[in-house]
């Protein structure tokens, strides 16, 4: 049976590590401070932002909330952004993404300065992250190449097939496993041979968010399997993108879903706004 990646315990790890790093800025009374918008009432939504804040607290940041009712208006919410981008004390700012129809997400994304942009949504930084340069990377991605180092699986040289080209994690993981010297091959909903290329990954990443989707067939003995999706089945029940029960004799390591790969988006979330403290100082 291959390993268990326990994301949730390497998650934890990296919890405590910041919490320290807390403890420092403190002692320069620098408060790492993380602003987190919410607009309207998706229950989902309002889980993720309780997660993040509970976080926050855990490690002895600050977090400051801003709950906005469904009908704000786009101009309200850039003048919210605007005035958090001027604020000293505020180091990191998250607006929780979907947003209502009527603002356009891409605009909101655009104005939140690249230099508090801990999500790693802003074109600057993913710029920045294509071409190699120090950016804020996106949590999710930043998280599975963090969960592959800290459990000594290597990536260099490796064959990592990405299922899946979002913005959010399939194009971003394939940059990163790219800059750790990985050979990577990007599948999407158009890919016509995607069974013989995740037969041939040494790592494969499932990102497109379709339940048990990956099946022992489909890939070989000893290849690493990274789990991203989250998926709530009829039954209430979460499950992910690979069909762990099916593939982790085959598996050289797999990981669970949940305590996989969604603790380490939270965690890479306060590493990146405790970073944007840290660059404060400078
Ligand atoms: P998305 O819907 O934006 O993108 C899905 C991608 O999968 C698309 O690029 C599409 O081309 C591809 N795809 C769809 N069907 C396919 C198929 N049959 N074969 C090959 N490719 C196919 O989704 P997303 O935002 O990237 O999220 C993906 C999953 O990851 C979802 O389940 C989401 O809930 C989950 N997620 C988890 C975390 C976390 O912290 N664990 C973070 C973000 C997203």
């Amino acid at each position: 049976m291959g390993k268990i990646i326990n994301g949730k315990q390497i998650a934890d790890e990296i919890k405590e590590e910041l919490k320290e790093k807390v403890k420092k800025l403190q002692e320069k009374e620098i408060e790492p401070t993380l602003a987190v918008i919410l607009v309207g009432e998706d229950p989902a939504s309002q889980i993720y932002v309780s997660n993040k804040k509970k976080a926050c607290e855990y490690v002895g940041m600050r977090s400051l909330s801003y709950e906005l009712p469904e009908d704000t208006r786009e101009d309200t919410l850039l003048s919210l952004i605007k005035e958090l981008n001027n604020r000293e004390d505020v180091h990191g700012i998250l607006v929780q993404l979907p947003l209502p129809s009527h603002i356009e997400e891409e605009k909101i994304l655009m104005m939140i300065a690249p230099e508090k942009d801990v999500d790693g949504f802003h074109p600057m930084n993913v710029g920045a992250l294509s071409i190699g340069k120090k950016a804020f990377l996106p949590c999710t991605a930043a998280g599975i190449i963090e969960l592959l180092k800290r459990s000594n699986l290597s990536i260099e040289g490796k064959h990592c097939v990405v299922i899946g080209r979002s913005n959010i994690v399939g194009k971003p993981v394939s940059m990163l496993l790219l800059r750790e010297n990985g050979t990577v091959t990007m599948c999407h909903s158009r890919t016509t041979n995607l069974k013989e290329l995740c037969q041939q990954g040494d790592i494969i990443v499932a990102a497109l968010g379709k339940p048990n989707f990956v099946t022992a067939d489909m890939i070989k003995h000893g290849a690493v399997l990274i789990d991203v999706g989250i998926n709530r089945l009829e039954n209430g029940k979460v499950c992910g993108d690979i069909d762990f029960e099916g593939c982790k004799e085959k598996a050289g390591a797999i990981t669970p879903v949940p305590r996989g790969v969604g603790p380490m988006t939270i965690a890479m979330l306060l590493y990146n706004c405790i970073q944007g403290a840290e660059q404060g100082e400078e």
